[in-house]
């Protein structure tokens, strides 16, 4: 794992935890910067960080707080507190 790469899982450990704490606003900070990281050292970001981020507003979803999480026709929906759904296959 490279230096980038570990910034970002510790990046998104850290918006997880503020955004369970309600604090919103910090996890964004958090996300936003790991966003920033990646785009700079051309990694992509992990699949738990791309599912549980909004890509409207960088919210950290925690899903049964700010988020709704559906199951719809073979996909997940993931709908933000800001509006915005995202959609996955469905998969584990
Ligand atoms: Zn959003």
């Amino acid at each position: 794992m490279t230096v980038a790469a570990e910034r970002i899982d510790r990046l998104e450990n850290l918006a997880r935890a503020a955004a369970k704490a309600g604090d919103e606003d910090r996890a964004r900070e958090y996300v936003r910067l790991a966003r920033r990281i990646a785009e700079r050292n051309r990694l992509t970001l992990p699949r738990t960080f791309r599912r549980f981020t909004c890509d409207e507003c960088d919210t950290y979803l925690v899903p049964g707080e700010n988020a709704r999480v559906r199951l719809q026709r073979g996909h997940v929906v993931i709908t933000c507190s800001c509006g915005a759904h995202a959609r996955y296959p469905y998969d584990t």
